[in-house]
């Protein structure tokens, strides 16, 4: 048996920990809870040794896991990322494992023996020369010792509750001595459960009641129902009916691991879907499936055009790999706003689906885990981190929309889900489907180079028309009318016409509030955040002024701060004002709004896309909420107002985007039997990304995007990390990004190019001064070596961390 265990904990640190093995043995790939300075962390055994470390260990204190929550694939793959993304494998770990509810974080506290003593004393306490104020701070210390007094440990939320303390009390106390503090972070005793109530025999004769939770029962699987289940079934019956039932023997009741989500009405199985497909969707289904079945490792990419039934299918081809007996994990970006979601993914996969979404609680995230785990679930939809999904068996993982930045994390670690999928796949000789209608140019560049297979769809399905696309010159609309127009006069006709024909139209402005920007026409002051370098937006409804950066939100000032003028002026045109404008503008339409001001929850969004497939609603604006994956087959018109404002963002990538958000909105347009226009309003229609939009021509976007990356070193042609430095105070940003910046100058970091020190792009964001570093190297090698060293030197000069950013493959340069 051995004695130590290496254990990963989630501290920004590159190593693991050896610990003291207690009397119950841990298995690598599973959980223990350790002792980690004052804390109580739990941690990933990564291995199990004998070689007594040199200095003093620490014993384990409990072994969560007799199994591994870590298969070898998954562990293999955590270090990867540890390794690719210079994050710590603690965290990476953390990141994988949904289960952190199952750890309940708790601190107890205990009176000492100085607290007796002056509990004791206090009898002579209340001399008359304090003020109220101190007398009801020391009465309420006093009343937390008697508290504490009373009982052995106690926990902070009981004493605080019970004696109105608060933590600054209980610090206090502790600054005396009076009272100790423990970390008594534990495993919790089990998992959720729920009471479920089993039909046993239906005896003797029952009453009306009686008789409505039999049959309720009756109609359930296996004659089983949770019994919040059976009361929502049955509300009019009384609470006592059922425990008449269970005293007579009728029904029993049973405690069963809560398991959310799964359907407690009979169990679904899948249905067998029969997809009309073109045959171009049954090639590509075929090669889908021969990939899926080798039991070998390879990349699809899945380029069909919008309307051209890729969604139809992957989901045959993940339905295939249910029936073989195997698993598949399908990433989206975002739930509910998908495709995937629309198609009833319950009637396609019955109740072996499982849906990570992100308005799960900790608990419900913790059992999907463990229905996936157990094999309840061997079809996983969710979000990026789906892609830790412990299913067994894996043969094939999907990626719909690849290109979409969601993918990305912003946060330690920080890594791209569609990268990570292509190395699971690997690491499980199983197949990858990358899908889109306008494929990242990464991607596409893998797939022209033979390094991934290309499955093209080129047709929209029952060969439906792509929708035209009229490109509007704003600057000729300003000369023709002298003033600022927000819509175009020919997209005002073309919605005028869909309305009176009782036709839909999306108008798509990608920036929510009312105006852009607020600023002093006396002296130019423009308002900006104060804890950014980023103008304020102003919102109407609320009447205030907001940044979408940090959430900062303050009153609109009447007067200028700087000046004191009272020439405030409201420049530039968000989602907000475009409804307005087009309520001014059709007073008779049905509008509805779709940005993150309108939608709060997943349920918001839902009630107004349903709202818009029913027809109440005949004009949706919103931001690029609007352009993902819709199929409201109503749709003969997209507006874009602003349609190339994101092409002025110091990106490499703004064309790239601009293309891909178009492309998608316009893709919205005549899904159903009459066919589509859009029209993009724009000041610089001779941009390669608005022409090529216009033609549909995603591979001449391609041809020359990929020149102008190859021209630039930029990627596929490079690797490329962010090296962000920040601080909230900005000489100690000057001082860390020299030290970084000569280190850099000194340095032979061979076969990379560094770019920098330069201020990013948004100079203040939250509070904190940036500066940032790009490297960019052909030898994805060699980037590594040259951040780890830095990373290795910025550890050295004892520059946090948390201060200095390593971004690679980063997707915003922000
Ligand atoms: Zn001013
Ligand atoms: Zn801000």
């Amino acid at each position: 048996m051995p004695t130590f265990c290496d254990v990963a904990l989630p501290v920004p640190l590159d190593m693991a920990f050896t610990y003291k093995i207690a009397e119950q043995q841990p298995v690598i790939g599973g959980r223990v809870l350790v002792p980690f300075r004052n804390d109580r962390l739990s941690g990933v055994v990564t291995a199990l040794h004998d070689r007594e470390p040199t200095v003093k260990t620490k014993t384990v204190l409990q072994v969560l896991d007799a199994e591994p929550v870590l298969d070898d694939a998954l562990m293999q793959l955590g270090q990867w990322i540890a390794q690719y993304y210079l994050a710590p494998i603690g965290d990476v770990f953390r990141t994988m494992l949904p289960l952190a509810a199952e750890i309940k974080k708790a601190r107890v506290y205990q009176i000492t023996e100085t607290g007796h003593e002056a509990l004791h004393a206090s009898a002579t306490v209340g001399s008359s020369r304090r003020s109220h104020q101190e007398i009801d701070a020391q009465l309420l210390e006093y009343d937390v010792l008697n508290y504490l007094s009373m009982s052995d440990e106690v926990l902070e939320g009981t004493i605080r509750s019970a004696t109105g303390a608060n933590r600054q009390v209980l610090e206090n106390l502790l600054r005396k001595k009076w009272i100790s503090r423990r970390d008594a972070t534990a495993a919790r005793d089990a998992r959720r459960t729920i009471q479920v109530a089993v039909l046993k025999e239906a005896v003797g004769k029952l009453n009306e009641n009686q008789q409505a939770l039999v049959a309720a029962l009756q109609t359930a699987a296996e004659g089983r129902l949770a019994v919040e289940v059976l009361r929502e079934l049955t509300p009019d019956v009384p609470r006592s009916t059922l425990q008449t039932l269970v005293k007579r023997g009728i029904v029993e009741l049973a405690e069963e691991a809560a398991d959310f989500n799964v359907s407690t009405m009979k169990k679904r199985g899948p249905a067998h879907l029969d997809f009309i497909f073109s045959p171009a969707q049954k090639a590509a289904l075929t090669t889908i499936q021969q990939a899926s079945e080798s039991r070998t490792f390879s990349v699809s990419l899945l380029h069909g055009v919008t309307g051209s039934g890729k969604t139809a299918v992957y989901l045959a081809a993940m339905q295939s790999v249910l029936e073989s007996g195997r698993s598949a994990i399908l990433l989206v970006p975002e739930i509910g706003l998908t495709p995937a979601a629309a198609a009833n993914l319950h009637q396609v996969f019955g109740d072996e689906v499982a849906i990570l979404h992100s308005a799960l609680t900790g608990d419900e995230r913790a059992e999907q885990w463990h229905r996936i785990r157990r094999g309840e679930a061997r079809i996983v939809v969710g979000t990026r981190s789906a892609v830790f999904a412990p299913v067994s068996n894996l043969a094939l993982i999907v990626v719909d929309e690849e290109h979409d930045s969601s993918y990305k994390q912003e946060e330690t670690p920080r890594y791209h889900g569609r990268d990570v999928a292509v190395m699971r796949a690997k690491l499980s000789s199983a197949a990858v489907v990358l899908a889109s209608a306008t494929p990242s140019v990464e991607s596409y560049y893998n797939a022209q180079s033979g390094k991934y297979r290309l499955i093209e769809l080129r047709e929209r399905v029952e060969r439906r028309p792509l929708p035209e696309v009229e490109v509007v010159d704003m600057k000729a609309e300003f000369q023709a009318s002298g003033e600022d127009q927000i819509f175009a006069r020919r997209l005002i006709e073309e919605v005028t016409e869909r309305l009176a024909r009782g036709e839909q139209a999306m108008i798509l402005l990608n920036r929510r509030g009312y105006s852009s920007v607020v600023l002093c026409r006396s002296c130019g002051e423009n308002v900006q955040c104060k804890n950014c370098a980023i103008s304020m937006t102003f919102h109407k409804a609320g009447y205030r002024l907001e940044c979408h950066y940090c959430g900062y939100k303050q009153a609109v000032p009447k007067v200028c701060p700087k000046c004191q003028s009272e020439h405030i002026h409201f420049l530039g045109t968000g989602s907000e004002k475009v409804e307005e404008r087009l309520h001014a503008a059709f007073p008779q339409a049905r509008i509805g709004r779709l940005d993150r001001d309108t939608v709060k929850s997943r349920h918001d969004f839902e009630r107004v896309l349903n709202q818009f497939h029913a027809n109440e609603i005949n004009l949706l604006v919103g931001t690029q909420m609007i352009a993902k994956g819709h199929d409201v087959h109503g749709v003969t018109l997209v507006g874009v107002v602003g349609a190339d404002f994101a092409l002025g963002f110091p990106d490499f990538r703004a064309a790239e985007r601009t293309f891909q958000l178009l492309t998608q909105v316009a893709g919205r347009a005549g899904r159903g039997e009459t066919p589509g226009r859009v029209i993009l309003q724009v000041y610089y229609s001779e941009h390669y990304a608005i022409e090529f939009t216009q033609r549909h021509d995603y591979g001449g976007f391609y041809e020359k995007e990929i020149r102008y990356r190859k021209w630039m070193h930029y990627p596929p042609f490079s690797s490329l990390a962010n090296v962000l430095v920040r601080s909230d105070k900005l000489d100690q940003a000057l001082l860390w990004t020299g030290k970084l910046g000569r280190w850099f100058e000194g340095t032979k970091n061979e076969g990379v190019r560094i770019l920098g020190p330069s201020v990013a792009p948004i100079m203040r964001l939250k509070r904190d001064y940036r500066y940032h570093f790009i490297l960019k190297s052909p030898s994805r090698e060699k980037l590594n070596l040259a951040l780890r060293k830095m990373q290795a030197f910025a550890d050295q000069q004892k520059i946090p961390r948390t201060n200095v950013i390593l971004d690679v493959d980063a997707l915003s340069l922000m």
